[in-house]
This record gives structure tokens, sequence and C-alpha cells, in this order.
């Protein structure tokens, strides 16, 4: 990144709330393969019990759940669960200068009272870019 995006000097990093991290998530999903075409089937985010969330399902997951358990449950074997574990980044939080925490995520993010901040938690364009903006602490300045 341009240092030209930074308008105080070296460390502007906001104070850390709270560090990030990975965080490991679990997912279970219900596959209801076909019996004669093996392979083909359809797979329903589920609990670790295999019990859906039908509120969760689009109208073409209704219809195919049910397509799966009602209409033509003879044509799909039993439904395995499957349970897939991952990784995903939380950047973690910051404290505002106007004293909020901020959740970082993604590449820039702004606060509600306008300061922008990069994912690893440095001040960039500030709220005193916006002379508009009453809410600006005129102490990180
Ligand atoms: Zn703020």
């Amino acid at each position: 990144m341009a240092m030209t995006n930074l308008l105080r000097p070296w460390p502007s990093r906001a104070p850390v709330v709270r560090p990030g991290a990975y965080v490991v998530t679990v997912y279970h999903q219900a596959f209801y393969e076909h019996a004669v075409q093996r392979g083909r089937g359809f797979a329903f985010t589920c609990d670790a019990t295999g019990a859906v969330d039908m509120s969760a399902l689009s109208p073409a997951g209704k219809h195919n759940y049910h397509r799966c358990t009602i209409v033509d449950a003879r044509d799909y074997l039993l439904p395995v669960v499957e349970t897939t574990t991952g990784k995903v980044w939380d950047a973690g939080s910051v404290e505002c200068p106007c004293g909020a925490e901020h959740n970082l995520r993604g590449h820039t993010t702004a606060c509600a009272c306008g300061q922008h901040f990069n994912a690893s938690g440095q001040m960039l364009r500030g709220p005193e870019a916006d002379p508009t903006n009453s809410t600006f602490n005129p102490e990180f300045a």
C-alpha cells in the first residue's frame, strides 16, 4: 500500500480491542444420494444430527427437500450427514478515535464516525477529511 494513504505518522494503528484470529467453523450437510444415479443427489445444510432448518431453505431448496423426503423419497437413499471444518480469518476489532469498537473486515472499512481503517487496523482517511463531520475528535488529528 502506498504510504500516501496514511494521514498520520507511523504507527497509526488504532488500539486493539479484540485481536485477529482464525475461527474454526464446522459445517454439516445432509446428502440425499439418488438410488440409481449414484453420485447425484441433493445436499442441504443441517445440524450435526442431520436436522434441516426448513426456514433457511430457498423455495427451490424446499421443493428439492420435499422431493428427497416425500414426493420421490423412494428414489433417494437415506441421507448421510457430511461434516466439513474450515478456518475463517476474523480480523478482530479496534477502538476508533470516536470511542466505538470497530470490527475490521474486508479490505477497508469505515466507522460510523467516518474514520477509515485497513484490514490491519491502520487508520486511513479520517473524519477530518469531511469538514461537515461534527463527531470528529481533534485529539487524533
Ligand atoms: Zn468511529
